[in-house]
């Protein structure tokens, strides 16, 4: 059990209170943000702790950045001892979507907010969260990979099962699937989840499906970048790269490689700084007494409200975009400059 510091350490940085319990006004360089994240196994998250520390930078506060390496534990109480450091508002990239709940309990206790990253907490009062819509995310990867193979033997590889949005991401590649699974087209021979989306897990579970199915396989379903390349690492082994679509997400630099050489079908691009402005913007204003919700430029998505089992969080979307190499060098390289055309076409 965890025991955190009791409430009231904000009280050290000026934060107060005034008699509904709300936050009163704070001049933004006065205020600190605590950004804990949980894993940085792939590269958007390193982007986007730079993106959190230029933002804060820019405007003149401090942001507090912890890094858990993949231990759940860990982040628990690297967020006990932000919370310890006076943070006016916490925002989490989570590892796990449940062990995280404490932590906003912990936080509450010390009235400061909680903003979900891209991950959702469950179970907990939550107060926002900000987020790709991930089932679109699971479906524009099952798309990418039935107008190709419209029928056949599949291999399907679902993310973390620790992490929310790898079961929203399989129900998007269900909403896909499903129907060609129902008039017997498609045929799954082997699903399995990527325990903490690792790409060595891909790769195994790749081997495995393909020896079962001596190779007879015709698509493969895979749910992020990280995990596509160990699966495509396997195919490569039986010579069936490139043979075989499959998609990703997150338009890591690697997959972009491998799609223009012709090995990955195609990969869903979010817009990682559209995600992370919107996050600080909402931050700062919780931080500062200011409505959260009109702080946000409508232009970067919607907001809704969605259900972490507990509440309906007012959350908000930010939409994400299907790429494959027919539109790889106009939106990613060109347009939002998320890729350089060197680095891209490097082989
Ligand atoms: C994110 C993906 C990422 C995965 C592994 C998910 O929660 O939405 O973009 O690839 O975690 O870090």
């Amino acid at each position: 059990v965890m025991v955190f510091v009791a409430a009231g350490c904000s009280k050290d940085t000026g934060s107060s209170t005034n008699s509904s319990g709300s936050k009163v006004a704070k001049d933004i360089k006065d205020i600190k943000i605590g950004v804990s994240v949980g894993t940085l196994k792939q590269e958007r998250w390193q982007r986007e702790i730079d993106m959190f520390k230029t933002y804060a930078k820019d405007k003149g506060f401090q942001v507090l950045v912890q890094s858990a390496e993949d231990d759940a534990q860990k982040q628990v109480s690297q967020c006990e001892n932000l919370i310890n450091q006076g943070i006016d508002v916490l925002v989490i990239q989570s590892i796990n979507a449940d062990a995280a709940a404490p932590i906003v309990n912990a936080a509450h206790e010390a009235k400061i907010p909680v903003v979900s990253y891209d991950r959702f907490i469950m179970n907990a009062d939550l107060d926002y969260y900000i987020t790709f819509d991930s089932v679109k995310v699971g479906e524009v990867e099952a798309k990418f990979v039935v107008e190709k193979a419209p029928k056949g033997n599949y291999i399907w590889l679902k993310g973390g099962p620790e992490d929310n949005n790898a079961h929203l991401v399989a129900q998007g590649q269900r909403n896909v699937l499903q129907p060609y699974i129902d008039k017997g087209d498609i045929k799954i021979i082997l699903e399995q989840w990527c325990k903490g989306w690792d790409p060595n897990e891909a790769l195994k579970h790749v081997e495995n499906g393909l020896t079962a199915a001596q190779n007879n396989v015709q698509g493969i379903i895979a749910s992020n970048d990280g995990t596509a390349g160990g699966a495509i690492q396997a195919m490569a082994a039986q010579g069936l790269a490139g043979k075989v679509p499959i998609a990703g997400q997150d338009a890591d630099l690697a997959a972009c490689q491998r799609i223009v050489e012709g090995i990955q079908t195609g990969t869903v691009y979010k817009p990682i700084a559209k995600l992370n402005q919107v996050a600080m913007d909402v931050a700062v204003a919780l931080a500062t007494g200011k409505d959260a919700k009109t702080a946000v430029d409508s232009k970067l998505g919607q907001w809704t409200k969605l259900n972490n089992k507990t509440k309906d969080v007012d959350s908000f979307s930010v939409d994400v975009i299907a790429i494959d190499k027919n539109n790889i060098d106009e939106i990613l390289i060109k347009q939002d400059k998320f890729q350089k055309v060197e680095e891209v076409y490097k082989n």
